[in-house]
């Protein structure tokens, strides 16, 4: 049984409350286009999450969030639980975003933090890995990608991490206009998909839906979802408009490459 392809718009903070429920009624009415084996993401600024969710009502599509806190109540001054997230009505939840862990100075153990809340919460957590430009360039991309899932899964076990689904974004490819080749971008998710083996076993590790995320756009998306090893897609940049996130779907009924 193949996994359903993944597509997910990482709007970062863009979009009011108004701006965002256009763009989900719009893209509710073009959903039929979206090839059935894929499952459409909408994750808006919290704000969004509630009128999205209600915009989308019934519709195939679903919704999450950017980040939570892991403690689930208390004097967390702008902090948003995983239960508030949950309650807002989003399904999944980005974890260890590439600009939160670099831009807001986010260790692997807080990652571990939010990725446990998430799980206890029953959302299902996208957790970003991915190396930057000088640890690529020194070879480390693969050390770098299976230590932040180690932290990230410490003591977690395999039926919880189960519904969990990583997105490998090299952080030199976000917002940069510069896309991890296809070849390179499969290479790294056998290398995820070997650690996820080799930590949870061979069950576990097949359901896991491991997406690409790094300057995708409706030209590139093709060719990156044709391979059987990318399970889907994070978008940032191309996400903000309906005409491009809707090609980038579409692009999941791309033939298999050979
Ligand atoms: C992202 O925000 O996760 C992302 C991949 O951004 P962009 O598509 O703009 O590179």
């Amino acid at each position: 049984m193949p996994r359903p392809k993944l597509i997910a718009a990482n709007w970062k903070m863009n979009k009011t409350i108004s701006e965002a429920v256009a763009f989900a009624s719009e893209l509710r009415a073009s959903l039929p286009s979206v090839p059935a084996h894929c499952d459409v993401v909408l994750i808006p600024a919290f704000f969004g999450v509630r009128p999205v969710v209600d915009a989308l009502a019934g519709a195939r599509a679903w919704v999450g969030a950017q980040d939570l806190y892991w403690e689930k109540s208390g004097a967390f001054t702008g902090e948003v639980s995983a239960d508030m997230v949950k309650d807002a009505g989003a399904m999944y939840v980005l974890v260890g975003h590439s600009e939160r862990r670099h831009g807001m100075g986010e260790t692997d153990a807080v990652v571990a933090k939010k990725l446990a809340a998430a799980m206890g919460a029953g959302l299902t957590a996208i957790l970003c890995v991915g190396e930057t430009l000088s640890e690529r360039e020194g070879g480390l991309e693969a050390h770098v990608v299976e230590r932040q899932l180690a932290v990230a899964f410490t003591g977690v076990a395999p039926d919880d991490a189960r519904a969990s689904v990583i997105a490998y974004e090299p952080v030199w490819a976000i917002g940069t206009g510069r896309t991890a080749s296809p070849g390179d971008a499969v290479a790294m998710h056998r290398a995820i998909r070997a650690w996820l083996q080799g930590r949870f076993g061979p069950v576990i590790a097949k359901a896991m839906r491991i997406q690409y995320g790094g300057s995708v756009n409706p030209a590139n998306a093709a060719d990156l979802l044709s391979r059987d090893e990318i399970d889907g897609l994070l978008v940032g940049g191309a996400s903000l408009e309906v005409a491009s996130f809707l090609g980038i779907a579409q692009a999941a009924g791309a033939a298999p490459a050979d």
